[in-house]
C-alpha cells in the first residue's frame, strides 16, 4: 500500500497543502502523526470492523491511508470517504496493537472535525443527531427533563405502544432498558463536602464527576462510587457546575463545542486535587483536555483525572469488599484499556472481593459495539460486534459480568437479554463495597 511517492514528515506541504483540499493544514500535527503508519497491518486482527467487514478501507490501515489521501488532495471529495470513516468505533484498539505508536484516535477525530466544519452532514439523522448531543446531552437539567419525560411515557405505556407502531427506532428499543425510577435517578448532593465514613486519608481532596447516562441508568453506581470512596477514608466533593465532558462531540466531529464544556469542567474542579471518574469513557476525554484545550490549564486539569479503579488500585482498598460468590468475566472497556491503559487495576481489585471467582473469557479488550451513540448511528454493525461479545462471555459460562462504562453495560446487558440470558452487569464498584 506504500506509494514511493509518500511526502516526508519533513516536507508535509508536498500534499497536506494542497489547495481546495477537503482538510486543509489546520493542525499539520495529525497529518505528520499520521505518517508513523508504516502499514505493517498488525492493527488489523484486532479492529471490530475489520474483523466483521473484512475490507481494507474498514481497517486502522485502510483508513490512515484514506484520511492522508484526504489531506494530500489525491481524495478530492470528502464525502467519498465519510462512511468509512463513521463506521470506525473511535475504540482504539489499533492504538494498542501499533508498534509504530500512531496516535489514530487523535488522527481520526481531526480529520472528522475539519470535515464537519466544512462540510456537516445533511438530512434529518444527522440534524437529530447534533441537536441530541449539544442541545439535550450537554445540557444536563435538560438531559434529566428527558429522562423524566420517558419514565412517565413508560408508565403510561406509550414506549410499548410506540416499539408496537415502529415509531421507535428498532435499534433504540432493542437497546434500550426501561427508565430507572426517579428516586433511582436522583442528582448527588452536590456542592458538598462529604466526610469519610471510614478512617480519614489525610492529604487529598477528591472530588467525583458524575456524568450523564451514569446519573440517569446507573444512579446506583454514582452512589456506590462515593460510598466507596467515603468507605476507603476519603473526603469527598461534588461539584455543582460541572457538565457533560464533551466526548461524544469530539468523536462527532465538533470540537469546538467540546471545548466550552472542558473548559466550564476546569473551572468547577479547580479545587479538587484530584478528579475520580466512574466512565471510561468520560474519564478518557477529560485526561485529553490538555490536546482538546491546548492550554495549560487543560494540561493541569488531564493530569488530576484519574478512573475510580486506577485511583483505588494506587491507594489500596482499606474497607474490605463485602463477600459475593460466583463466577465473574471482568471486560475492558476500550477507553480504559486502550484509551488509558488501565487494565490491571481492575481485576487486583476484584480479586479482593471475597468468594468471587474471576475467570478470563476470549478477547477481553475487543469493544462491544457501544461507543458512544454508534449503536444507534450504526445498528447492525454494533449489533454483530455486540453479539460477538456476549457470545464469548457466556461460552467462559459466567454469572456475572463486570465493566467500567455505563455504554458498555447498557450494550452487554442489552445483547444477554437479546441471547435469552439474565446474566447481570455490574459496574466494578458494586462489587467492591464493604458490607452495609
Ligand atoms: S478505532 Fe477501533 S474500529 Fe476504528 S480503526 Fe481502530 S480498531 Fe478499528
Ligand atoms: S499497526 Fe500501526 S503502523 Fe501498522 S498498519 Fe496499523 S497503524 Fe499502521
Amino acid at each position: 500500500m506504500a506509494s514511493s511517492s509518500e511526502p516526508t514528515a519533513a516536507s508535509p506541504a508536498n500534499g497536506c497543502a494542497t489547495p481546495g483540499s477537503a482538510v486543509a493544514p489546520r493542525d499539520l500535527a495529525f497529518y505528520t502523526r499520521s505518517l508513523d503508519c508504516v502499514h505493517c497491518g498488525l492493527c488489523l486482527p484486532t479492529c471490530p470492523t475489520y474483523q466483521v467487514l473484512g475490507i481494507e478501507a474498514d481497517s486502522p490501515r485502510g483508513r490512515i491511508y484514506l484520511m492522508r489521501a484526504l489531506a494530500e488532495g489525491r481524495v478530492e471529495d470528502a464525502q467519498a470517504i465519510r462512511p468509512f470513516l463513521d463506521r470506525c468505533l473511535d475504540c482504539r484498539a489499533c492504538e494498542t496493537a501499533c508498534p509504530s505508536g500512531v496516535h489514530y484516535g487523535e488522527i481520526l477525530e481531526t480529520v472528522r472535525g475539519e470535515i464537519e466544519r466544512k462540510q456537516p452532514k445533511r438530512g434529518l439523522a444527522a440534524w437529530l443527531t447534533r441537536t441530541l448531543l449539544w442541545h439535550v446531552v450537554a445540557r444536563q437539567n435538560r438531559l434529566r427533563a428527558v429522562f423524566f419525560a420517558m419514565r412517565a411515557a413508560e408508565l403510561l405505556g406509550l414506549r410499548w405502544l410506540a416499539t408496537k407502531l415502529r415509531l421507535m427506532p428498532p435499534a433504540m428499543a432493542r437497546i434500550a432498558p426501561p427508565v430507572p425510577p426517579n428516586r433511582e435517578r436522583r442528582a448527588l448532593p452536590t456542592g458538598l463536602h462529604h466526610p469519610p465514613t471510614g478512617v480519614r486519608r489525610r492529604g487529598v481532596t477528591v472530588a467525583l464527576f458524575t456524568g450523564c447516562v451514569m446519573e440517569q441508568m446507573f444512579g446506583r453506581v454514582n452512589r456506590a462510587t462515593l460510598r466507596l470512596l467515603l468507605a476507603n477514608g476519603f473526603d469527598v466533593l461534588v461539584p455543582q457546575d460541572q457538565g457533560c465532558c464533551g466526548a461524544l462531540l469530539v468523536h462527532a466531529g465538533q470540537p469546538e463545542q467540546a471545548r466550552q464544556l472542558a473548559r466550564a469542567n476546569v473551572a468547577a474542579f479547580a479545587s479538587a486535587d484530584l478528579v475520580i471518574n466512574n466512565s471510561a469513557g468520560c474519564g478518557c476525554a477529560m485526561k485529553e483536555y490538555g490536546h482538546l484545550l491546548g492550554t495549560p490549564e487543560g494540561d493541569a486539569f488531564a493530569r488530576k483525572c484519574r478512573d475510580i479503579s486506577e485511583f483505588l488500585g494506587e491507594v489500596g482498598l482499606t474497607a474490605t469488599p463485602a463477600a459475593h460468590a460466583g463466577r465473574a468475566a471482568y471486560d475492558d472497556p476500550c477507553h480504559l484499556c486502550h484509551g488509558q491503559g488501565v487494565r490491571k487495576q481492575p481485576r487486583d481489585l476484584l480479586a479482593m472481593v471475597p468468594g468471587l471467582q474471576l475467570v478470563a473469557h476470549e478477547r477481553p479488550e475487543d469493544c462491544c459495539g457501544s461507543a458512544g451513540i454508534y449503536n444507534l448511528l450504526q445498528p447492525d454493525l454494533a449489533a454483530e460486534i455486540g453479539r460477538q461479545k456476549v457470545e464469548r462471555l457466556l461460552a467462559a459460562r459466567v454469572d456475572l459480568v463486570i465493566t467500567g462504562n455505563p455504554g458498555c453495560m447498557l450494550q452487554i446487558d442489552s445483547h444477554l437479554r437479546a441471547a435469552g440470558h439474565s446474566v447481570p452487569v455490574r459496574h466494578p464498584v458494586e462489587l467492591l463495597l464493604p458490607p452495609e
